[in-house]
C-alpha cells in the first residue's frame, strides 16, 4: 500500500498564501483613523467595494465617503454590518470592537484581519513588493513582522523596475504565444529560454522597442533566440557575502556555471542560482599553476561556445593578484563576450577591518599592493622609504624576510604593522606589532592564509584601538614589547 510522506511544517502550521481578487467585491473595514484609512487605500487599489464603519472618521476618509467611493456605517459596530461581505478588516483603536468583529465574522464564516494581532485573525496582510501586476507578498505567520519587513526592502532593492514592463509585454502576447505553442511543454520551453534570453536585458535597459524585436524573432524563429554564450569575471569580495556588489549577486543568479576559486566559501555560492553548475577551479594538489590556468581557460571556452553564461568568481577584485589579466587577453584573443565586475579587493576590506585609514594624509601619501611571490623584482629599498603605507598580498611565508630586507633598507624597525587573518569571515583574527617584531608574533599565533600585513604610521591606529580595548569579539590584539 503506498504511503504518503508525511508534510513537513517544522513543527508549526505555515499560513495558505493566497492572491484574492477582490474586484467589485465586498469588504469591510472597521476603524475611522490613519490605519483604516491605509487598509481601505490598499484595497481600493484592488477594485474592492469598501464600505468602512466607525464612529468617526479621519479628513482622508471623509473625502472617500464625500466622493462616493466607498459607503460608511456610522455608529458602534454591530454584526448586522457584515451582511454580503467577504472579508473584513478589523483596524479600530478600541480592542473590544476589534475583538467583537473578529468573534461576529468568524461565526459566519467570513475571512477576518484583526489589525496587529494574528491570534484573532483568520487571514494576515503580508509585507509585498509591487512591480506592476507582479506582486512578492512575505509573510512570517505573525511571528516576526520585523523580519518580514527586512526582507522587503531587500526584495526592493533587488528586483527591477522593468519587471512591470515583461509582466506587461507577456500579458500582452499572452494569446498569440498560446496559439504558437499550444503544447504546454513547449510553451514552458518557450518562456524559460525567452527570459533567460536579450529580452528581460533590454527592458532593463529601457529599450522596449529593441524587446518587442527580440520577443517577435523568438516567436517567429520557433527555437527561441538561440543564446550568445558569456563569460563575467566576478569579483566576490573577501568573503563576508555583504561585502559583495549588486552587480556579482546579479550575475550569480543568472549564472549557468561558476567556475569559482577554491577558497570561495559557501556563504557566498549559496547565493548563485540553484541549478547552476559549481566547479571549483585552481591549482590542484601536485597541479603547477600553468596547468591549473589553461584547465581554467579551457572550461572557459568550452561552456561559453556552448552558448551558457559563465561566471568565473574569483575571491576580492578580479583584477588584483589573480590572473584576471591572462583571462582577459584569453577571452579577448577568442572573441568570447565578456565583462568584469569589480569586487572588494583583500586590501580595502583588511584596512576596514582593523580601522586603517590607508592614505591618512598626515602620515602617507601612497599606498602600494604587492606581492612578495611574481615575476618582476621588487625594489625593497623604494619599499623602506617612510610616508607610504605597504598592503602585502600572500606574505605569510615571506614575513621574515621582508620585515629584514626593509628593515635594513632604512624602513623604521618600530614601524607599526597589522596582520589580518581572513578577514571579514567568522574566524577573522587581527595581529599588531611592530616591523621587527611582527614575524615572530604570527609565528607565536600560528597565523595562516589567507592574510593581509598593512605596513606603516597609518598602522599606528589599528594598535590604539587593539589598546584601547575597542577591538570587536573575534579580535586578537597582541601588544608588542615595547
Ligand atoms: N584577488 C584577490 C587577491 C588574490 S591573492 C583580492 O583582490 O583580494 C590571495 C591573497 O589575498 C591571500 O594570500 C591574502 O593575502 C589576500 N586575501 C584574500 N582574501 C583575504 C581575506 N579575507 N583576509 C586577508 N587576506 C586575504
Amino acid at each position: 500500500m503506498p504511503t504518503h510522506p508525511p508534510i513537513a511544517t517544522h513543527g508549526v502550521q505555515p499560513l495558505f498564501p493566497l492572491f484574492a481578487d477582490l474586484h467589485g467585491r465586498a469588504v469591510l473595514v472597521i476603524g475611522g483613523g490613519a490605519v483604516a484609512r491605509r487598509k481601505v487605500e490598499a484595497l481600493l487599489e484592488a477594485g474592492a467595494d469598501v464600505t468602512v464603519g466607525a464612529n468617526g472618521f479621519d479628513p482622508g476618509l471623509q473625502t472617500l465617503i464625500a466622493r462616493g467611493v466607498i459607503r460608511r456605517r456610522a455608529g458602534a459596530f454591530e454584526p448586522g454590518w457584515l451582511e454580503g461581505a467577504w472579508l473584513v478588516v478589523a483596524a479600530s483603536r478600541e480592542p473590544s470592537v476589534n475583538r467583537a468583529a473578529a468573534a461576529a465574522a468568524t461565526a459566519r464564516g467570513i475571512f477576518v484581519n484583526v489589525v496587529d494581532d494574528a491570534g484573532l485573525s483568520s487571514f494576515h496582510l503580508p509585507a509585498r513588493v509591487r512591480r506592476g501586476r507582479l506582486q512578492v507578498a512575505i509573510s512570517s505567520g505573525g511571528a516576526a513582522p520585523v523580519l518580514a519587513r527586512r526582507l522587503r526592502e531587500r526584495l526592493e532593492a533587488e528586483l527591477d523596475a522593468s519587471l512591470d514592463a515583461l509582466t506587461g509585454l507577456l500579458a500582452r502576447e499572452r494569446a498569440r504565444i498560446r496559439r504558437r505553442f499550444p503544447e504546454p511543454r513547449k510553451r514552458r520551453r518557450f518562456f524559460e529560454r525567452l527570459l533567460d534570453g536579450e529580452l528581460p536585458r533590454l527592458l532593463r535597459a529601457g529599450d522596449r522597442t529593441g524587446a518587442q524585436a527580440a520577443f517577435e524573432r523568438a516567436l517567429a524563429s520557433g527555437v527561441p533566440e538561440s543564446r550568445r554564450g558569456s563569460v563575467a569575471l566576478v569579483g566576490a569580495g573577501p568573503g563576508d557575502p555583504g561585502l559583495l556588489t549588486m552587480k556579482a549577486l546579479r550575475a550569480l543568479q543568472e549564472a549557468d556555471v561558476i567556475l569559482h576559486d577554491r577558497l570561495i566559501g559557501p556563504a557566498i555560492l549559496d547565493l548563485a542560482r540553484r541549478d547552476a553548475r559549481r566547479v571549483a577551479v585552481g591549482k590542484r594538489v601536485g597541479e603547477d599553476h600553468d596547468a591549473a590556468q589553461a584547465r581554467i581557460h579551457a572550461l572557459m571556452l568550452h561552456h561559453a561556445r556552448s552558448g551558457r553564461r559563465v561566471v568565473r568568481l574569483q575571491g576580492g577584485d578580479p583584477l588584483v593578484f589573480g590572473r584576471g589579466g591572462e583571462e582577459l587577453d584569453f577571452l579577448s584573443g577568442h572573441m568570447i563576450p565578456h565583462e568584469v565586475i569589480p569586487g572588494i579587493t583583500a586590501a580595502l576590506a583588511c584596512a576596514a577591518v582593523a580601522e586603517v585609514a590607508l592614505t591618512d594624509r598626515r602620515h602617507a601619501r601612497s599606498v602600494t599592493l604587492l606581492s612578495p611571490r611574481g615575476n618582476t623584482p621588487l625594489d625593497h629599498a623604494a619599499l623602506a622609504a617612510p610616508g607610504q603605507t605597504l598592503a602585502i598580498y600572500m606574505g605569510v611565508g615571506e614575513l621574515e624576510s621582508l620585515s629584514r630586507s626593509l628593515v635594513h633598507h632604512g624602513r623604521g624597525a618600530d614601524t607599526p604593522c597589522v596582520l589580518v587573518e581572513s578577514g571579514t569571515l567568522p574566524e577573522q583574527r587581527t595581529l599588531t606589532g611592530t616591523l621587527a617584531a611582527l614575524p615572530a608574533l604570527a609565528r607565536a599565533h600560528n597565523v595562516q592564509a589567507p592574510a593581509l600585513l598593512i605596513i606603516g604610521e597609518v598602522a599606528a591606529r589599528a594598535a590604539r584601538a587593539a589598546f584601547a580595548g575597542r577591538c570587536r569579539d573575534g579580535f586578537e590584539a597582541v601588544a608588542h614589547a615595547a
